[in-house]
C-alpha cells in the first residue's frame, strides 16, 4: 500500500465516522421508549413497535461499525494495516475503502 493509498483511507474512515455519530444519535433518539400512557392509539402503537425493532437493529448495526472503523483508524499508520488477519495477503485497496473495517482479504471473509 502506498502513503497516498494509506492516507485515503484514513480520510474515508474519519468521512464515515463523522457520518454515523449523527445517525447514532438519530437511531437512539427514536428507540426511546415511549411511554405507555402515551395517547398514540394502538393500531399506532403497534406501528411504534415495529419501527422500533427495525431502527433498533440499524442502531447496533451502526455502533459496531462505528467500532470498526474507529479500530481501522487507530490501525491505520500501523505497517500491517490493510493485512489480512487470516492469510496474511494484501488487502486491495477498494475493499479498504468500501469497508476500511474490514482485516480479511476477500477470500478469508467469505
Ligand atoms: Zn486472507
Amino acid at each position: 500500500m502506498t502513503e497516498v493509498e494509506r492516507d485515503t483511507i484514513r480520510r474515508k474512515i474519519v468521512q464515515e465516522i463523522e457520518r454515523l455519530k449523527p445517525e447514532i444519535e438519530r437511531l437512539k433518539e427514536i428507540t426511546k421508549p415511549v411511554a405507555p400512557d402515551d395517547a398514540i392509539g394502538r393500531i399506532s402503537r403497534m406501528d411504534n413497535i415495529v419501527n422500533n425493532s427495525v431502527n433498533k437493529a440499524a442502531l447496533g448495526k451502526a455502533v459496531s461499525r462505528l467500532a470498526g472503523l474507529e479500530y481501522a483508524l487507530a490501525q491505520c499508520g500501523n505497517p500491517d494495516f490493510g493485512t489480512c488477519i487470516e492469510c496474511g495477503a494484501a488487502i486491495p485497496t477498494a475493499r479498504l475503502l468500501a469497508m476500511p473495517e474490514s482485516a480479511m482479504c476477500v477470500a478469508c471473509a467469505e
